[in-house]
């Protein structure tokens, strides 16, 4: 397949740099530390114990948070390479996108934005996760946080969406109204694709839905099911669900390769700063591969996410933080130091949110558990 025009790619001779100046290293560029950097990051690790969607206890094979974005950048990186961009940038972001995630996966962020909103605040795991990359994570004698270089730092607060001059006045250093370079606008659609097939295979094996009901309510899954059945008539339903789910992948990367070629190309966008003005994102799968995303998703909708079992299961998970939050702020002197202090020094509940949005799942369990609540 045809690279996009050259200039697309971003040039990471062209970075704005990092905050605190740093001395190059010898054999890695500065896209290449901050890739390393994000997984040598504690937020990273913590990912591992942080739910994707189903609970762990339900089976040994579910994705948790750290495989999930382990096939994100995977994907990412796919991508990246065949249209030409830069794969470290790419990367790094890949590896970035949850890292911001609280606990409990989506009920997680809702409620701590409940919470928060009660104090005229959200909480949005992009804006999570820059904090914890440019305070929380302390690595270095110099600087506090991870000193990552501008395109990361903006790729994190913009990989999913854009934002307007005054918007969000702590972000008017990312270029607001301004796209961010195709590196970043492909994670969301990379994230998409691997959470929509991930989730199908694990909501499948986890007894969900049946191969024939996942073939009878989604078009683009039948094709395949249709076409696996006739090449592979003899093998088991498990075996035939993973020969879909692997061309399925392919066809919804396919589709974003080639939609974004398309896009570029009626767009006539020839360089990095050409995108960056561009009145929309340019990276997008081709319509007929954004419909079977969309029949995914809303299949995954009705027979996982909105399913009784994930409802109750959400339930129980807001109510935990709930309680944790309520804890805290009845007296924050309960907080761990060094949170007990800055909380004398902040807000409270700002810093009871950033308390709980970096624990694991695990480590919320065990303190609720402790504290009887
Ligand atoms: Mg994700």
């Amino acid at each position: 397949m045809e690279p996009l025009p050259a200039n697309l790619r971003f040039d990471v001779a062209l970075s704005r740099g990092r905050r605190y100046p740093e001395p190059e290293h010898p054999y890695r560029n500065p896209f290449q530390r901050d890739r390393d950097r994000i997984v040598h990051a504690r937020a990273f690790r913590r990912l591992e114990d942080k739910t994707q969607v189903f609970p762990p206890d339900l089976s040994d094979h579910f994705r948790n948070r750290l495989t999930h974005t382990l096939e994100v950048a995977q994907i990412a990186r796919t991508v990246a390479n065949v249209l030409g961009l830069d794969q470290d940038l790419t990367e790094a972001l890949a590896l970035a996108h949850d890292i911001g995630h609280p606990p409990f996966a989506h009920a997680g962020e809702e409620e701590l934005d409940r919470q928060m909103q009660r104090f005229g605040e959200r909480f949005d795991h992009n804006l999570h996760a820059l904090r914890i990359v440019e305070s929380f994570e302390q690595r270095y004698a110099r600087f506090p946080g991870l000193n990552l270089t501008f395109e990361v730092r903006e790729g994190i607060v913009k990989h999913s969406r854009d934002f307007q001059p005054g918007e969000q006045p702590d972000l008017d250093e990312y270029l607001p109204g301004l796209r961010p370079p195709l590196e970043a606008q492909l994670i969301d659609l990379a994230d998409e694709i691997a959470y929509n097939t991930a989730d199908l295979d694990d909501a499948c094996s986890a007894g969900f839905f049946r191969l024939e009901e996942a073939a009878a309510e989604i078009p683009g899954f039948r094709e395949l099911a249709d076409l696996v059945a006739r090449e592979y008539p003899e093998v088991s339903e498990r075996l035939r669900f993973h020969e879909i789910l692997r061309r399925l992948i392919d066809r919804l990367v396919t589709g974003l390769i080639e939609g974004t070629r398309q896009a570029v190309l009626e767009a006539g966008v020839k360089t990095v700063e050409q995108v960056r003005h561009h009145p929309e994102r340019l990276v997008r799968m081709t319509p007929e591969t954004a419909r079977l995303s969309a029949d995914l998703k809303s299949f995954l909708r009705r027979r996982v996410y909105d399913s009784e079992p994930v409802r109750v299961e959400r339930r129980r998970s807001m109510a935990l933080i709930a309680a944790l939050f309520a804890y805290y702020l009845e007296d924050p002197d309960r907080l761990p130091e060094p949170y007990a202090r800055q909380a004398r020094l902040m807000p409270p509940h700002r810093v009871i949110c950033d308390y709980i949005a970096g624990m694991t799942d695990g480590f919320l369990r065990r303190t609720c558990r402790r504290l009887g609540l």
